[in-house]
């Protein structure tokens, strides 16, 4: 028997309808590209997606195709995607940090129709348009006063392209699974990937993203979200801030610790997500200027490990810290660091220590830690496998690989993480399967290290890589970027770190370097770093 209630298909633009119909005057703030702060507001962003719905319905856009979107989080941008997805259309996010040739492998691979672009981007694209044929048109996303001349083909202004049209549309009505994201994996090893969000998975990732215990996006709140649209579906905020009324800030192409701060403080920012490097840069700034933070209440941060010493800084200054984990073919958000009563009354060390995991699964994310044959292991927060997943909002399958099998035959899809689950069900990530360490037959956890060793106050960032070693398989060693003007020399590293991990975790040297290679997503690339040191010897040898 099937139950009586109505069917109202989870469609991405009810989102924005309900943001237009309760909260139509909350505001809209960006940082434009262009430079001066921007204003509007849930009302008139609706109508101008319903603009960019019809304008594109009539360049003959239909449901099912891509249109690209190579830009900053601005209101825009924001517009776009209610646009794009409102025709049954998919939007699909081009990572500006990619190189050129990997942007025209994924537009390719996509079949983008068209592009719409921040100003920013318009040279990159110069760059590679005629490398992707499928590509009808270019939307540069400014106004005709600032207006480049550029030879990208069919080259309009935005505001210009969504002039042409009315108004009066109404959003196309589509089963809730039609596809509506695109967003491809960065591909360290092998091509990217195409993870394809649909309207029902983005919806419902919305609604889990605000619960009190995930990110507690609220209408009182004024929501930051610095994590960019181009990178793990701006982790749901696109959806979940507009669903939950809250004001909604965006940084433009300004993420620097300066210009950051100034939003955080001039729009009274009370909550805003970003990855660790993202933080870095603002902690650097506020440490030079003296700056403190007068609304901001709450940071999320992920996509790297958050060292605890990051979490210390905020908390300090009465902002409280949730570590959170995901990936792009979560939608992203997996875990989030709340506290539940069993560890309510944790202080000091302990909570820090709570706070430095990944934190628990939110609902709708179901966990498992599996050994290398798929047997699963105890949450007892201390054996480490292969963390596996499963839930509405997490992939099955990989755009245009669909008869590639990516999921086990409980239908968990494998994150590539290597974590532990502790009684409680939190979570705490200890590398990716292809960075983990194996030494004397053990593991040892590249990102335990590394935390540690960010924690020394002359040193900036960390690393840990796997070296070859005759006898254990494998050695840790350290490579270090100081601190601007500091110096620190290898023996006041370790003896910083002794006793505070395993003896047989420390590393075995420490290399200083200028800088850490990093990936299009921000993250440290070790591929590149084990590349970097593959003539290295450790002194132990
Ligand atoms: P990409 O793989 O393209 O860089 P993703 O954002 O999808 O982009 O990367 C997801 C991966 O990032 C996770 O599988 C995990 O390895 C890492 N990650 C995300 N959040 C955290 C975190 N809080 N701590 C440690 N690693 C994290």
């Amino acid at each position: 028997m099937l139950g009586l209630m109505q069917n109202w298909p989870l469609l991405q633009h009810k989102i924005i309808d309900h943001a237009a119909a309760q909260y139509g005057d909350q505001e809209v703030v960006t940082r434009s590209v262009e430079g001066p702060i921007h204003r509007t507001n849930y009302r008139q962003v609706r109508e101008r997606a319903l603009r960019v719905a019809q304008r594109l319905a009539k360049d003959g856009v239909k449901s099912g195709d891509r249109v690209a979107t190579l830009a900053w989080n601005t209101w825009r941008h924001l517009e776009a995607w209610y646009g794009i997805t409102g025709i049954g259309a998919v939007y699909h996010t081009i990572n500006p940090r990619l190189f050129p040739e990997q942007i025209a492998w994924i537009a390719n691979h996509a079949q983008d129709r068209l592009v719409l672009l921040d100003l920013t981007f318009v040279p990159l694209m110069e760059q590679v348009a005629d490398k992707i044929p499928s590509v009808e048109r270019y939307v540069i996303l400014t106004d005709r006063a600032h207006m480049p001349a550029t030879k990208l083909k069919n080259a309009v202004a935005y505001e210009d392209w969504i002039a042409e049209v009315d108004g009066d549309f109404k959003w196309a009505e589509f089963d809730e699974n039609t596809a509506a994201g695109l967003c491809y994996t960065s591909g360290t090893t092998g091509d990217p990937k195409g993870v394809l969000y649909s309207h029902r998975s983005n919806v419902l990732h919305a609604l889990q993203a605000c619960m009190k215990d995930t990110l507690a996006v609220s209408a009182t709140d004024s929501i930051l979200p610095i994590v960019p649209m181009f990178h793990a579906n701006a982790w749901s905020l696109a959806f979940s801030v507009p669903l939950a009324g809250a004001k909604f800030v965006m940084p433009g192409a300004k993420l620097d610790g300066a210009s950051i701060y100034e939003l955080l403080e001039t729009e009274k920012v009370t909550f805003s997500a970003a990855v660790p490097t993202v933080w870095l840069m603002l902690m650097q700034n506020m440490q030079a200027t003296g700056g403190k933070l007068t609304t901001l209440k709450r940071v999320a941060i992920g996509g790297s490990a958050c060292p605890p010493s990051m979490i210390e800084y905020f908390e300090e200054r009465g902002v409280n810290v949730h570590h959170a984990w995901g990936m792009t073919e979560m939608s992203p958000i997996g875990t989030i660091g709340a506290i539940k009563p069993a560890v309510s009354g944790l202080k000091g060390k302990e909570l820090l220590d709570l706070k430095s995991k990944q934190g628990h699964a939110i609902f709708a994310v179901e966990m498992k830690i599996t050994d290398d044959e798929g047997n699963r292991l105890p949450w007892d927060g201390k054996k480490f496998g292969r963390l596996k997943v499963r839930g509405p909002a997490i992939s099955r399958r990989y755009f245009k690989r669909e008869d590639e099998e990516i999921l086990d035959s409980e239908g968990y899809f494998d994150t590539g993480d290597v974590a532990t689950i502790d009684p409680n069900g939190y979570m705490q990530i200890t590398d990716r399967a292809k960075d983990v360490i194996k030494s004397g037959g053990e593991w040892i956890s590249s990102i335990d290290i590394e935390n540690l060793a960010v924690g020394h106050p002359q040193v900036a960032e960390a690393a840990v890589i796997g070296v070859a070693h005759p006898k254990w398989d494998e050695r840790p060693l350290l490579v270090v970027v100081a601190k601007e003007g500091a110096e620190p020399d290898r023996k006041t590293i370790l003896s910083y770190m002794d006793g505070k991990i395993a003896k047989w975790w420390m590393p075995d040297d420490v290399q200083f370097v200028r800088e850490i290679p990093h990936t299009a997503t921000g993250k440290i690339n070790k591929l590149k770093l084990r590349q970097e040191f593959k003539d290295y010897k450790l002194p132990s040898e």
